[in-house]
């Protein structure tokens, strides 16, 4: 092949990679509804399954331009250490995204206490995996743990993530329980900082906005899967307003593309403001790659080759080649790693 271009590679902050076997599946009319099909999926995985359904997932992410992955693991403890497995054969980065669960779901994702959750945590740790302290949302989580965990995750400067604001219900539901809604409980409990990202916001209010910014939190956007599941849209003109930083997740991998959750991002933006050019191509390299790394607690991540003879790239000048990637590519332009 003629010369590729090297480029930054990207993060992918937030991945259930089991989730990916529910693509095309139409079942489940609304998000409540796809998450009974969605737990059911993970109810039947086992270490075997998950050794093999990740590892050719994360080898889809590798090639698609994803060096390293967010694992938002909430499948157990023993099916971690065969992620982690998956991840090493398919050459990706890994940070095990440990999830804590203190209520509904089902049993294999629950622990009996916060203990408990940490003491599997540590484990994983002490076998060499990189992890991340995840209350999995403030469904799941009551208050103590949230208390406990953002604790925990402070002492051992120990990223933190959480599902937050995803749908109209779980805010509803926070409210109705804690008289707060999701990221203001997240504040209350100490679970917002420069180490903590929030996934999805997609409902955030601008107190809760507020709280974002003033704490120095990420907020991972997951454009396909929201898309996907009918969240609703991303406030991002919002959160670039304030200088939230961003960085984006492939989630429940129904697309498994950086450029395209990219462009998602850039057009909903471009709605919102009518408008064009609302993040600059800068901004979106930065948002797909080095905010994903500081979401995941990550000073390196391999780079990309890009073909520059793809189709979609023809006629490209090429100082325009980062900017019409992102407008007009699929991940197909990456050349595979060796
Ligand atoms: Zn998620």
């Amino acid at each position: 092949m003629a010369r590729t271009i090297s480029l930054p590679g990207f993060v992918n902050a937030h991945s259930h990679a089991f989730q990916r076997a529910l693509r095309g599946r139409a079942a489940g009319g609304d998000f409540w509804a796809w998450r009974e099909v969605m737990l059911d999926e993970a109810g039947g995985q086992t270490e075997a399954s998950v050794r093999a359904l990740y590892a050719r997932t994360y080898r889809e992410m590798r090639a698609a331009g994803f060096t390293a992955v967010g694992e938002f693991h909430y499948l157990g403890a023993d099916t971690a250490l065969a992620a982690a497995e998956a991840a090493d054969e398919a050459g990706i980065v890994f940070v095990c995204v440990y999830g804590a669960y203190g209520r509904g779901g089902l049993p294999r994702m629950r622990q009996e206490s916060v203990a408990a959750y940490l003491d599997q945590l540590e484990r994983l740790r002490g076998r060499g995996v990189t992890v991340a302290v995840a209350p999995h949302s403030v469904r799941a989580c009551p208050r103590d743990w949230l208390e406990e965990l953002g604790r925990y995750a402070a002492d051992h400067a120990l990223p933190l993530h959480v599902h937050a604001d995803e749908q109209p219900r779980e805010v509803e539901e926070c409210i109705a329980e804690h008289g707060l809604r999701p990221i203001e409980l997240l504040a209350d409990c100490g679970c917002l900082g420069e180490r903590t990202t929030v996934v999805h916001a997609t409902h955030a209010e601008g107190h809760e906005l507020d709280l974002l910014r003033d704490s120095g939190s990420v907020v991972c956007a997951c454009l396909t899967t929201e898309a996907d599941l009918g969240d609703g849209f991303l406030p991002a003109t919002r959160l670039r307003h304030r200088g939230i930083p961003l960085c984006v997740g492939s989630d429940s991998n129904v697309r498994i593309d950086p450029f395209e959750e990219l462009r998602q991002l850039e057009g909903i933006a471009r709605r919102q403001e009518g408008r064009r050019n609302v993040f600059s191509t800068d901004e979106l390299w930065e948002i797909g790659g080095a905010n994903g790394a500081i979401s995941l607690g990550l000073e390196a991540w391999p780079t990309i080759e890009i073909d520059p003879t793809h189709a979609s790239l023809e006629g490209v000048a090429e100082e325009h080649v980062r900017a019409a990637l992102i407008a007009g590519c699929g991940a197909d332009v990456v050349v595979p790693p060796a």
